[in-house]
């Protein structure tokens, strides 16, 4: 029997916390439900809602994804294969394996969703990305309801992209997602950002999976608001890539300029540092703002509607394009606006 709604209320639904609401809803606890579920519309899949923006009202039916389990596909005495249920919280996976001294995801920790939305935009944080450690995914074909497998040489992942955002957005349903983590000899990665700050802050110079993680866990709690208290989608705009003529034309007017040199030679600029120079840390206009540690995510003050949070968006997008001559790109998923 399947688990259909009306005239559903998405308010609890989306991190953004704006008031809107859809036409349907199915809930989607496994791969029967998706075979069950009426052909030749055309629907909208849902995770945790952490990282779409919504307008009042979703007109498209919505499949929200309940699809649980830990699965051990594999293990050896070096590492451990685990397929999990796509409606499974991403934190709780997290912690699932670094409590168990599982190594490879401890860098991901406290990402908001669930495990089916993480290869749609290839989630990444601190130097890794999900691609890293995903072995395979299985997915349904809305289109055909095909149960297709696909490993990462399939998926197009590129930064928070993947095939599941960009040409094929919509048409798959990521049912199980397969990690492969390490049992011993972890890949530990605390070059980037402030990890290795906190880890001499609590003296710990051999750190391992749950020690990572909890520095990682540290430093996102005192930089990123909490949902639960102050929506928001994480960052709004992705960080922009700039070729090497642009870059040495805005080196030469802004030394200042924060970047990072990638391996194809382009730059990265962090998008929060571009918002900033514009003025909008911190920021207000009525009841949308840019955070006040991390102008890159924009948040919900109180009763904010999509459309307000989206015009700020722009607002934004237009001032760093006229101080800086870059155009953002939204990271953030758009549903009726
Ligand atoms: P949703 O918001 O429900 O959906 C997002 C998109 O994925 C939609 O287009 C939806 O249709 C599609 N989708 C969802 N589930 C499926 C599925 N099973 N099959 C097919 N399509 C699907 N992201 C990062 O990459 N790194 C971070 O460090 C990070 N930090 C964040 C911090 C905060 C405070 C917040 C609020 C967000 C952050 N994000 C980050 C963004 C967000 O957590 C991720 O994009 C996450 O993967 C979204 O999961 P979700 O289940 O909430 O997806
Ligand atoms: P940060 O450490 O202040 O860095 C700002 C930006 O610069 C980051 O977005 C990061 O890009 C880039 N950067 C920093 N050090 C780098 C390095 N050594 N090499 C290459 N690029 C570097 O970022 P933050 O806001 O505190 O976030 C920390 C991490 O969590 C980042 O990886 C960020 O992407 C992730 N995060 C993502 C979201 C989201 O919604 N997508 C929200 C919050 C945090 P990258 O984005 O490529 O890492």
């Amino acid at each position: 029997m399947l688990d259909h709604y009306e005239d559903f209320d998405l308010s609890g639904h989306n991190s953004f916390a704006v008031a809107a609401r859809c036409r349907e809803l199915y809930r989607i606890n496994s791969v029967q439900d998706l075979v069950e579920i009426p052909s030749g519309l055309d629907y909208l899949v849902l995770g945790g809602g952490s990282n779409i923006l919504c307008g009042h009202f979703v007109d498209r039916p919505i499949l929200k994804n309940e699809i649980s389990g830990i699965r051990i596909v594999q293990e050896t005495d070096t590492h451990i294969d685990l397929e999990v249920g796509g409606g499974m919280d991403w934190h709780d996976l997290v912690t699932y394996t670094t409590d168990r001294g599982y190594g490879g995801l401890e860098n991901l920790t406290m990402i908001p969703g669930t495990v089916g939305a993480a290869p749609v935009q290839n989630i990444g944080a601190y130097g890794v990305e999900q691609d890293q450690l995903m072995v395979y995914l299985r997915a349904v074909d809305l289109q055909t309801r095909a149960i297709v497998t696909m490993h990462p040489q399939d998926c197009a992942f590129a930064y928070r992209d993947s095939r599941f955002k960009s040409k094929e957005k919509g048409r798959f349903f990521i049912t199980y997602v397969c990690y492969r983590l390490t049992k011993r000899n972890h890949n530990i990665q605390i070059s980037y950002g402030a990890i290795k700050d906190k880890l001499s802050e609590y003296s710990i110079t051999i750190p391992t999976p749950v020690d990572v993680s909890r520095a990682v866990a540290a430093i996102r709690t005192w930089k990123l608001p909490d949902p639960n208290e102050t929506p928001n989608a994480g960052s709004f705009f992705k960080n922009p890539v700039i070729y090497p003529q642009q870059f040495a034309e805005l080196l030469e007017s802004r030394s200042d300029l924060v970047y990072y040199k990638l391996s194809d030679c382009t730059y990265k600029v962090p998008a929060g540092w571009l918002i900033d120079q514009c003025g909008y840390k911190g920021k207000r206009s009525g009841a949308v703002g840019c955070y006040k540690n991390q102008a890159l995510v924009l948040v919900n003050h109180g009763g904010a509607t999509g459309k307000e949070v989206q015009a700020f968006s722009r607002e934004i997008q237009a001032a760093v394009l006229d101080t800086f001559g870059i155009h953002l790109v939204p990271e953030v998923n758009f549903w009726a606006l």
